[in-house]
Formats: C-alpha cells, sequence, structure tokens
C-alpha cells in the first residue's frame, strides 16, 4: 500500500486550506457536520423505501469525541458510509471544482476570502488538523476502509475495522502556536459553541458524552421572531446557497390548500457560473422534513432561476418520482405561490428600499429581461413591472410605470435609445431631437433590451418607439404641416439613392435634427442596434434593418449638395459616400471600406 498522490485541483485546494491566515477556522466543523448530515439523509431515505431495513429513528445520529491527551477531535455517523472506491473518488478529488474556478476570477479581490464564505468541504479539516483519518463502511459492505492524510503530501487508503455502516472521521489538531491557536478546538464548551451557531437545525441528535447539543429543529419550522438575520445567514453559508451575503431572505409558511414552509434567498451576487450554461437553477425540496431532492427546477420559473433555498411540504409523497413530480398537482400550485411571492417581495423592495433593489438589479435585471423575451413573451407581463432603465431625465434608473406616469400629453410613444454606453447615447444625433421636445427617452445597454421591449410592444397601452426609427419624434411635429419637397430636392434625393443603391432605403431631408448634418434612422421592426447583434451571433448573419439616410433640412451642408448637384455631379457622389459612411460611424457601425473612405476624404480635401 503506496501513498497516493492527490489530484492537482485538490492539492491546491488544500494548499489554499493550510496557509491560510482566515480566522474564521472553526467552520470546519459545520463541513463535516453537514456531510454526516448528508450522509444519514441517503440512508434515511433508502430506508423510508426498502422496508427490509430496519431503522429506527433513533438509529441515526452524529456523535463527537474529544481526546485531550490525544489532541483529536472525533466526528461519526450512522449515515450509508463509503467504499473503498468512494473514498479515493470522493476525498481524493474535488468533486466541486467550481470554488477554485470562483477563487481564480476573484484572486486579485484580496478581502474576498472564499474560504470562510464558502464551503469547500471535507478539506476544511486541514485548516485546523495536521493529520485526517477516515475510517468507514459502506452500506451494504462487510468490509471497512481506513484513509489517511497528513496535507498536501497524499494520502494511503487500507483495510480497517468497523462495527456498523457509517462514517468515523478523526482530526488530529495542529499544535498552538503564536498567531494561531488550535487547543480551542479541544475545549468541549468551544466545540458545542460552534454547533449551536451552525449547526443548531440538523434534524439528526448531535451527541456529545451522551447529550444532544443541537435543537434538531429545522430553522424553516421556527418562528421567523426567533430568529435573526445571522441566523438566515448562517444557514445559507451552511447550505452552501453562495459564497456572498444573501442580499434579502423571504421566510414564508402557508397553511390552506397546499402547506408549505418555505425559506428563498436573494444572493447579493451572481455565483460564479450563473451566467453560464452549466448554472442549474432550482429549490431543495423536501418532504415533512426529509429531502427528496437538491435541486427542483420546476418550483422556480427561468427568470427567478437565481433564487436559493428550499421548500418543504408535508403535502408530497415521498415516494414521488422526479418525472411524477412534474405533473404534481401540489407542487404546481406551491411553484405558483413562491413565483408571486417572490414578485411581491421584489416589487416592495422596489417601493420600499430603492438602492437595494438597484443593486439586485444590477445582478440580475438581465436574466429578467431574457424572461419578458423568452417564450414569445409568455411572462411578460409578470415581468414588466420589475424592470428598470437608464433615463435621459433623471440620469439614473427607472421602471416603465415611472416612465410613462411623467409623460407629456403630447407623447404618444415610450421613447429608447440603444448604444454601447450611455455617453454614447447621449450624443447621438436621434437622441437630441427627441430630448429637445422635452421627452424622456430610456438609455438601453443590454443587447437584450430592445428584443425585450420589442416583445413587451406596448405599455399602458403606449408603444415603445426607437429614437432612431424613421417616424420618431414626430408626435409634435406632425401637428405642424409638413412643407412640400421642391422638385429640385426631389432630383437631390434620387440622385443619392441611386449612388448608395441597396445601401440604405431612402434618402430624406428631415426637419428633425438639430445640430448634426447627418444620421442613420431605420424603418420597420428591425433597428439597426438589433442588427448590429443579430450579426454578431453566429447564426445571425445577413439581416439588415432597413436604413434611411437622414440630412439635416438646416444644415449648410444641404444647400451645399443642392449646389453641387447643379455644378459638380461627380463631387456630389462623392459626398455622398463620405456623408453616408459618417453616419455610420455616428451609429456605431462599421464602415464597409476603411481605405477607401480615406482616400475619398483626401480628395475631397485636395
Ligand atoms: P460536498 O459535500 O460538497 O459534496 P465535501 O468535500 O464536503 O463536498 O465531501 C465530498 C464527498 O465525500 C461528499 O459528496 C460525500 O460523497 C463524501 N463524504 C464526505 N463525508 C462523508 C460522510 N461522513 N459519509 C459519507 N460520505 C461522505
Ligand atoms: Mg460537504
Amino acid at each position: 500500500m503506496g501513498v497516493k498522490q492527490f489530484k492537482a485541483e485538490s492539492k491546491r485546494l488544500m494548499d489554499l486550506m493550510i496557509h491560510s491566515i482566515y480566522t474564521n477556522k472553526e467552520i470546519f466543523l459545520r463541513e463535516l457536520i453537514s456531510n454526516a448530515s448528508d450522509a444519514i439523509d441517503k440512508m434515511y431515505y433508502k430506508a423510508l423505501h426498502d422496508e427490509k431495513i430496519d431503522f429506527k429513528r433513533d438509529d441515526y445520529y452524529i456523535e463527537l469525541k474529544i481526546d485531550k491527551k490525544k489532541r483529536t477531535l472525533t466526528l461519526s455517523d450512522t449515515g450509508i458510509g463509503m467504499s473503498k472506491e468512494d473514498l479515493d473518488n470522493n476525498l481524493g478529488i474535488i468533486a466541486k471544482s467550481g470554488s477554485l474556478a470562483f477563487k481564480a476570477e476573484n484572486e486579485a479581490n484580496e478581502d474576498y476570502n472564499i474560504i470562510g464564505q464558502f464551503g469547500v468541504g471535507f478539506y476544511s479539516a486541514f485548516m485546523v488538523a495536521d493529520k485526517v483519518t477516515v475510517v468507514s463502511r459502506a452500506y451494504g459492505s462487510e468490509e471497512a476502509f481506513k484513509w489517511e492524510s497528513k496535507g498536501i503530501e497524499g494520502y494511503s487508503v487500507s483495510s480497517a475495522l468497523k462495527q456498523e455502516c457509517g462514517t468515523e472521521i478523526t482530526l488530529h489538531m495542529k499544535e498552538d502556536h503564536e498567531e494561531e491557536k488550535y487547543d480551542i478546538f479541544l475545549d468541549e464548551n468551544e466545540i458545542k459553541r460552534i454547533v449551536k451557531k451552525y449547526s443548531d437545525f440538523i434534524r439528526y441528535p448531535i451527541k456529545m458524552n451522551d447529550v444532544i447539543i443541537n435543537s434538531m429543529v429545522p430553522i424553516w419550522r421556527k418562528n421567523k421572531s426567533e430568529l435573526t438575520e445571522e441566523d438566515y445567514e448562517n444557514f445559507y453559508n451552511e447550505k452552501h446557497y453562495g459564497f456572498d451575503k444573501p442580499l434579502k431572505h423571504i421566510h414564508v409558511s402557508v397553511t390552506g390548500a397546499v402547506n408549505y414552509n418555505a425559506i428563498l434567498f436573494i444572493p447579493s451576487r451572481p455565483s460564479y457560473d450563473f451566467y453560464t450554461k452549466e448554472y442549474e437553477k432550482g429549490l431543495e425540496l423536501y418532504s415533512s422534513g426529509v429531502m427528496i431532492m437538491t435541486k427542483c427546477s420546476d418550483l422556480l420559473p427561468d427568470y427567478f432561476g437565481f433564487v436559493q433555498g428550499l421548500v418543504d411540504s408535508e403535502d408530497l409523497s415521498l415516494n414521488i418520482s422526479r418525472e411524477m413530480l412534474q405533473h404534481d398537482r401540489q407542487l404546481r400550485l406551491i411553484a405558483k405561490k413562491i413565483k408571486d411571492k417572490i414578485k411581491s417581495e421584489l416589487m416592495s423592495m422596489q417601493k420600499n428600499n430603492r438602492d437595494q433593489y438597484e443593486e439586485f438589479f444590477k445582478n440580475f435585471g438581465k436574466t429578467l429581461k431574457y424572461g419578458v423575451y423568452s417564450d414569445f413573451g409568455k411572462e411578460k407581463e409578470e415581468i414588466q413591472d420589475l424592470l428598470l432603465f437608464f433615463s435621459s431625465k433623471e440620469k439614473k434608473s427607472v421602471t416603465l410605470a415611472e416612465y410613462v406616469s411623467r409623460m407629456p400629453e403630447d407623447q404618444q410613444h415610450i421613447y429608447y435609445a440603444s448604444g454601447e454606453n450611455i455617453n454614447r447615447i447621449e450624443k447621438l444625433p436621434q437622441v437630441e431631437r427627441i430630448a429637445d421636445q422635452g421627452y424622456e427617452i430610456l438609455y438601453f445597454t443590454d443587447e437584450i433590451d430592445e428584443f425585450a421591449v420589442q416583445m413587451i410592444y406596448t405599455y399602458q397601452r403606449k408603444e415603445f418607439k426607437s429614437v432612431s426609427s424613421g417616424d420618431a419624434g414626430i408626435d409634435k411635429l406632425a401637428q405642424t404641416e409638413e412643407k412640400e419637397q421642391s422638385e429640385q430636392e426631389k432630383e437631390l434625393i434620387a440622385f443619392m439613392e441611386q449612388q448608395l443603391g441597396d445601401k440604405i432605403k431612402a434618402v430624406r431631408i428631415s426637419k428633425r435634427l438639430k445640430t448634426h448634418p447627418v444620421c442613420l434612422s431605420s424603418e420597420g421592426p428591425m433597428s439597426i442596434e438589433m442588427e448590429k447583434i443579430l450579426n454578431s451571433m453566429p447564426e445571425g448573419g445577413g439581416l439588415k434593418a432597413d436604413k434611411i439616410l437622414e440630412l439635416n433640412e438646416n444644415h449648410e451642408i444641404v444647400q451645399r449638395l443642392k449646389d453641387l448637384y447643379q455644378e459638380d455631379q461627380e463631387k456630389l457622389k462623392l459626398y455622398t459616400y463620405v456623408l453616408y459612411n459618417q453616419a455610420l460611424l455616428i451609429e456605431g457601425l462599421e464602415v464597409e471600406d476603411p481605405v477607401e473612405l480615406s482616400n475619398k476624404i483626401c480628395q475631397m480635401m485636395s
């Protein structure tokens, strides 16, 4: 039997653990107890489904023993145990490398210490111990095995003796030194305190010297008034719902047509994988205190996929399968109620604690907008009031309801402008002309924004309109009479249109621009911004917005063009080309041929 090496990732994590200067080393106990509780859960669940297993409730417990002379703390459980392979696979490598990925991302951020925030499981034992011994016997096996490691060097697995199935973990505590004290973890009262703090609600008895030291009442069954903010935070950490502090918790006890308790958390920031395909939404599901599923996705709509937490209901059958669960009437009822509850809590946060809501929206607003857009807008009415957009007038985020409530009577539409960032949008010629009429504009900087509002289409009977769309801003102007275009202007336009060919749909001499000479606007459902986004996608290429080249009637350039039409049509071609390209640049589009553009500008200069 030789010493085996840890997998590279595990080594890194272990290294982190051992050299952690984190003061909150006590969380190792929370991690080990939580693993023991998980293992008993598995055993208990098995017993519930298999009549041949004759276990009584009293058979499930976790026991702590201190041996001061040997400097050891031993934690044993009557859970499902581990086979030789399990020991190799579960303790030899890190099951979830997520914490490492997270660490790498946040390496720069020094005050972000993941070890204390985020459960890293079994390895946390090495924060306090210089040797860890695990003796385990898997359920259904005659043999037991011993896993032992002194840390980074590796581990060994050998045969061992154990009477019952379950696991016994012995930590040999490090010696005290000046900066760090480890003796405290050999102190009975200290261990009791730590158990109370982090593991009080564990459903199985945690015994020390034959006395049960936890209350065993799950936190979600407790009265809200008994619980402090810290209790919820500890629970959130214990459960590894996130590595952050939760932004908000929602604790509900519902009785009636369906009965359940739930604790839901809105994280204060997205987990490292939240915006990836790997992310799995869902809540933990318990049936009368027994965990039946770790991620029940049917309990949450996608747009609330960031919510963490659990639901415990006595109305769900223990023996229900995943497939059946989907069609379960009770579960659907719970899901509906949970959705409504989350929404109403968010709405009240929006109303009563705007700063907190803005913080929330910064992190998860995108998910809500995707929710509006997906399934052909099926859920848009549920979500639209949760949205925030940056307002040209308020210079901060506003809701659609706030926008509409401020609209002057003559304003027909909800105006928006899209662009890379607020600075760029503010400089768009089209923005200027709408803002000048006293109208508020919503600035869209997320790619999804425009798609989302097109899906909403109208809000309180007001249609959304892009400032770049051809007929935007005519609310007031529509009342003033459009001036007839002169023959001369018509000829000029026809000439320019012919020059630009199918690059544009039309050229227009417009009275809507104020100071800028040209701009591009669009007609029809697809905007220029959407064209950009679709063309940046692998399958979205080739789609084009119907573009209009608008020339500012009041700008001297129009007179110059008219003159050129009479005097020098070759030069007019040059001007047309350059003006069109200028409009592209203002709109944030790429010019087709920068070299040619440069040549033409030089030609004009000389
Ligand atoms: P996690 O609990 O997040 O899976 P851990 O590092 O805490 O990660 O544990 C790794 C794995 O080791 C567990 O998933 C489990 O399979 C196994 N394990 C740890 N402790 C025990 C135990 N007391 N009984 C049975 N299996 C255990
Ligand atoms: Mg664990």
